[in-house]
């Protein structure tokens, strides 16, 4: 598919912002209460100042070569998460271009977190990820262990435990992700309610293209959307 022109993109984005305000207003929540986070990974740099343009301020990338590609220049006022999952050495890389990470699922990878950022004085927002699908092709703790892992987070004076994150099924019926998201909430709720390291544990990145509405209704703070935004991905980039 073709780059989209300002006028297309824009269009694509309003459609986009009238499902998310009736998805909303169906649940009695404030539209403000719902983060568009533009996932423009295998986009080029020219779809991301389009996004820029029409007022974007959060985008989503997945892999940190191309994030570094894109977001690097620092831009006031954007911001760049970083959604998919990451190896262990490009640790060190995705923190300079990201202010919050999503998709965090090993203690390992939080130890390595903290003494990087240490080491610069970063404070680094993250979400842990949950595999809630129960796919093995997706990565994230299981729905089994994710309380025990919770529990047994760390104090890390450079590491905001900001929430929890999802992928939902991609069976192609939204609903199908409802029970998942459910699942996420009830877990945040019970660990806000804990409070100390889970003081800012507020955030709920979940629902896509496909299953938005539902993940609103389930109570997502941050929703991650490509296609609705960009149109289809080239499968190879
Ligand atoms: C690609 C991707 C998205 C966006 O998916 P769309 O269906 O294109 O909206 C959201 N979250 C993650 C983790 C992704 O990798």
């Amino acid at each position: 598919m073709p780059e989209l022109s300002l006028e297309a993109l824009e269009k694509r984005r309003d459609a986009l912002e009238t499902r998310i305000m009736l998805a909303c207003k169906a649940c009695q929540r404030p539209r403000e209460s719902v983060t568009l986070i533009w996932v423009s990974k295998f986009h080029p740099i020219t779809s991301v100042e389009k996004a820029i343009q029409l007022g974007a301020k959060e985008f989503g990338e997945n892999r940190v070569q191309e994030a570094i590609e894109k977001f690097s220049t620092p831009r006031s006022g954007i911001h760049c998460h970083i959604i998919g999952p990451i190896q262990a050495n490009k640790l060190r890389k995705a923190i300079l271009v990201a202010d919050f990470i999503h998709s965090i699922a090993s203690l390992d990878a939080i130890h390595k977190l903290e003494s990087i950022c240490a080491e610069t004085g970063k404070i680094l927002d993250i979400l842990i990820q949950v595999n809630t699908s129960e796919e093995d092709t997706k990565s994230g703790i299981t729905m089994a262990e994710t309380e025990s892992f919770l529990l047994s987070l760390p104090e890390a004076p450079h590491l905001r435990y900001r929430g929890l994150m999802t992928i939902g099924k991609n069976t192609g019926i939204a609903e199908d992700s409802r029970a998942g998201f459910r699942f996420l909430r009830e877990m945040r709720d019970k660990m806000h309610a804990v409070g100390g390291l889970f003081e800012n544990f507020s955030e709920l990145s979940m629902g896509m293209t496909e299953d938005l509405e539902v993940a609103i209704e389930e109570g997502a703070t941050l929703i991650r959307v490509g296609t609705a935004l960009f149109g289809e991905r080239a499968l190879l980039i």
